[in-house]
């Protein structure tokens, strides 16, 4: 077809003007020579991060960095480049997945959040210099929001027909962080505005609360095996969250800033903030604990009447009386996850992401320009179109890498920089009959030939 043609124009080198994304029919072909990078490849050219010299303190930091997925805009903040945001994404469908899989429900809740709110949990004080504060033109006093347990049980207080027929509610949203670190650092890891999924959830009783709580743990960790992240839960401290009843998932990882003590003989694990003194002894069954590094990827609270009883979020319980609702919170550091999984996941010299998370899952190189196996460029074209069609979860997932001026051998080691799960290479088999493709599988390291239909049995 035409659309072909002009595509098989574009892999030769003279594409015409405007035709970036080739148009073919219903879809169009994703071109790598027309993606918004800001790429830093060499390690000096990464700009200042955080506002201090020698601030390249991480592998996921500094990976994400030079591929350009994410670009530094001041202190602790991070512009979100397109591949960045696209795994993003995607992990926010596998949260709400599993979130709405246990009833939760999707709200969104500004994130200027006036400070009568938090006076009346007396965190305006408590929170310190972590909370962002600012006035608006009339003087009111506002903090841009590092959670929202204060406005979620205003928010439900305000409904005054509650029945415990309706409950529980589980309340969550994806949103916007903002907290003053003092040393913010580790890229995505550690910044001052960041994405958190946060969910409050309302109960008839505490007994129900710890069902419920029981249930987000279980869904928690659904999620971290999902993606192939070995998290670890364990008992921690509340905070300035409160609470009585806490846990917090730990992804093993040198670079983590927290430390948890595990037992390998009972189930017992904890944040090492949480024992007293310094233990080397299991509190529970006396046998010795193991010390490991972690990063902190969610926490979870069982709040019991704290905040409830501050805003009178009540139900009308079984006898028709007013009771308070029992409540719990639960974080997700979304952009802190996409930032450990890479960190645990990539090599030094490339990322590597859990398969549901890569920002595509499959990249074409067509051969060099002028190169003796060019004229498989068209078979390249075709493949593309193939896979897109007939592959429907592929679609929009394949990226074609069209910058044929450079070696396939250039492309591929930008493409195992990327991380792709799927690299498919149009080299000198490409010229056999039938035409035979070079296929990397780059989670399991695997290169094999396969001809057009092998190819397409495999994705
Ligand atoms: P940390 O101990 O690392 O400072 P926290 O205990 O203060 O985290 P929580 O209040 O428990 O954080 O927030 C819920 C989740 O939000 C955390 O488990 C973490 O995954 C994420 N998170 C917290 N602070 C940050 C940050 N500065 N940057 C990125 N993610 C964060
Ligand atoms: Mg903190
Ligand atoms: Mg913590
Ligand atoms: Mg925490």
């Amino acid at each position: 077809c035409g659309a072909l043609a002009a595509c098989s124009h574009q892999l030769s080198g003279s594409v015409p003007r405007g035709f970036h994304h080739c148009a073919l029919g219903r879809g169009k072909r994703l071109v790598l020579s027309r993606m918004f990078q800001p790429q830093n490849l060499r390690e000096d050219q990464v700009p200042s991060l955080e506002g201090r010299s020698g601030d390249l303190t991480c592998k996921s930091q500094r990976l994400m960095l030079q591929v350009g997925l994410i670009h530094p805009a001041s202190p602790g903040c991070y512009h979100l480049l397109p591949y960045a945001v696209r795994a993003m994404e995607k992990l926010v469908r596998v949260i709400d997945q599993e979130m709405q899989a246990i009833g939760g429900q999707k709200v969104n809740m500004p994130s200027l959040s006036p400070a009568e709110l938090w006076r009346a949990t007396n965190r305006w004080d408590l929170m310190g210099k972590e909370l962002l504060r600012l006035r608006d033109r009339h003087g009111k006093e506002y903090c841009l929001g590092p959670t929202h347990e204060e406005a979620i049980t205003a928010l439900v207080a305000s409904q005054k027909t509650l029945s415990y027929k309706q409950l529980p509610f589980l309340l969550y949203q994806v949103t916007r962080k903002f907290r003053d670190e003092p040393r913010p650092r580790f890229g995505l890891l550690r910044g001052r505005e960041f994405y958190m999924k946060d969910m409050y959830t309302f109960d008839s009783s505490p007994e129900a609360a710890q069902q419920t709580y029981s249930l987000v743990c279980d869904a928690y960790g659904s999620l971290f095996a999902r993606l192939g992240l070995p998290c670890v839960k364990v008992q921690a401290a509340v905070g300035s969250i409160g609470g009585t009843m806490s846990h917090e998932f730990q992804l093993p990882v040198d670079v983590g800033e927290d430390r948890f003590a595990v037992c390998p003989s009972c189930s017992f694990s904890a944040n090492v903030e949480t024992l007293d003194f310094s233990q080397t002894n299991c509190p529970s069954c006396r046998g010795p604990l193991t010390e490991t590094r972690g990063i902190e990827v969610g926490h979870t609270f069982y709040l019991g009447t704290k905040y409830s009883s501050v805003f009178n979020a009540q139900f009308t319980n079984v006898h028709g009386k007013p009771s308070l609702a029992e409540m719990g919170c639960y974080g997700l550091g979304v952009t802190r996850i996409l930032a450990a999984a890479i960190e645990v996941l990539s090599t030094e010299d490339g990322l590597r992401w859990p398969n549901l998370l890569a920002p595509y899952q499959v990249c074409l190189i067509p051969p060099k320009k002028g190169s003796k196996e060019a004229a498989a460029a068209e078979l390249m074209g075709q493949l593309y179109d193939n896979i897109t069609e007939a592959v429907l979860p592929l679609r929009g997932e394949v990226l074609l890498d069209d910058r044929t001026h450079l070696t396939i051998g250039n492309r591929l080691k930008d493409a195992n920089k990327f991380g792709y799960p799927f690299v498919i290479i149009a080299g000198k088999r490409a010229l056999e009959d039938p035409a035979h493709f070079e296929v990397w599988c780059q989670n399991t390291g695997e290169v094999v030939f396969l001809t057009k239909e092998g190819v397409m049995e495999l994705l």
